[in-house]
């Protein structure tokens, strides 16, 4: 039986490996790894106690009318499974795009990609941080953290592209100088999000879902997590906070216990009744939205034939649910193509 490693268990990972099970069923066998604890990747969602869960990267899901029609099936499925509803929280300051529609997913954004590994039926490996690619023969030999590796027929790699090249292994020899130059064209904006948790007892008296915020220099987004999933469960509230690119990149190498408290003291000043919070963490976006795809792409790069290496993910379309989907269906084509 083929065997595929795909490495990355984000939402480009999980959807590829969902459709090529969908495709080649029985004849392959799929596995995800990633480095993470947990699955999700930049649609992570995030817990503490009976508190309400925390989208840490991905807020909604927008989809304009052309991607709706393209992406049809998956929104479907998405809906029917109730993985995704439309939003219908109060929102502030969110300039949008004329007929796009906004979802929410009622138990976090990491469902969305929860939902499509289950449905992969993949073997997933967590805290497998993949260091070397290399090939032997027909195959590949993929190492990870700790020494040990293991031979593949097929590897698409779906990490954001400066991670890719930091891979070891002849797999960054065989890159042409002209896919080099393509790849170190790619660029991500950072930043940091901050997430409150308080106890259920601690009402937050604040009428938004989610929030924009214009004026501050530091906080670009807030969303009042179980008002913004319309999740009336009783679990304790849970705030999210985005800062501006602008922040993060200016404190992105900062000692992260420092940049919560500038964050914070911003926070209190745009919200000062907010009460005492029981949990509060602190994630750095090193590698947050993509600003510069790969140019003329068709959403991944093929690095050899045989045996097929793929590059994937939202850096080789755009940053969001249907650039996911866009990599994912296309590494999908080049997959069945070279393996009927
Ligand atoms: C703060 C923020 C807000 C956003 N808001 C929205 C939004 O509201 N709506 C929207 O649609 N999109 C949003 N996005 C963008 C969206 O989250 C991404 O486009 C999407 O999640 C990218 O998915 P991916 O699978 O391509 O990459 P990733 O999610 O980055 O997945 C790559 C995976 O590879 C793993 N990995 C990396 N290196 C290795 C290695 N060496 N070995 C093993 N595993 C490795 C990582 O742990 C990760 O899980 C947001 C992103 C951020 C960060």
């Amino acid at each position: 039986m083929l065997r595929v490693l795909i490495v990355g268990a984000g939402l480009t990972g999980s959807l590829c490996a969902c459709l090529l099970r969908r495709a080649l069923q029985n004849r392959v066998h799929i596995q995800v790894w990633d480095k993470s604890r947990g699955t999700g990747g930049r649609m992570s969602t995030t817990r503490f106690s009976d508190c309400v869960g925390a989208d840490v990267g991905a807020q909604y899901i927008t989809s304009t009318e052309f991607y709706r029609k393209k992406h049809h099936s998956l929104y479907e499925e998405l809906i029917s499974a109730q993985v995704l509803e439309p939003m219908t929280c109060s929102v502030e300051g969110l300039q949008q795009k004329e007929n796009a529609q906004n979802f929410i997913s009622p138990e976090g954004t990491s469902h969305i990609v929860k939902h499509f590994l289950q449905q992969s039926e993949a073997e997933l490996q967590l805290e497998r941080h993949v260091t070397s690619v290399s090939r032997r023969g027909a195959s590949w030999e993929v190492e990870f953290t700790g020494g040990q590796s293991e031979s593949f027929d097929v590897v698409v790699l779906t990490m954001p592209v400066p991670q890719i090249l930091q891979l070891q292994g002849d797999f960054s020899h065989l890159l042409s100088e002209q896919q080099v130059a393509l790849l170190s064209q790619v660029q991500y904006s950072s930043r940091f999000a901050l997430v409150l948790f308080f106890s259920k007892d601690q009402g937050l008296d604040l009428d938004f879902g989610l929030k924009y915020v214009s004026n501050n220099d530091c906080i670009r987004y807030i969303s009042v997590e179980h008002q913004k999933r319309n999740n009336n469960s009783g679990l304790g509230p849970c705030l999210v906070v985005h800062t501006s690119v602008s922040f993060g990149s200016k404190y992105l190498d900062s000692d992260l216990l420092q940049v919560q408290t500038l964050i914070l003291d911003q926070l209190h000043k745009l919200l000062p009744q907010l009460p005492q919070p029981i949990s509060i963490k602190t994630h750095k976006w090193r590698f947050s939205q993509v600003q510069t795809a790969v140019p003329d792409c068709p959403g991944h790069m093929t690095v050899l034939n045989q045996p097929l290496l793929l590059l994937g993910g939202d850096a080789f379309t755009h940053s969001n649910f249907d650039g996911c989907a866009e990599s994912a269906l296309s590494m999908l084509r080049t997959l069945t193509q070279s393996l009927h």
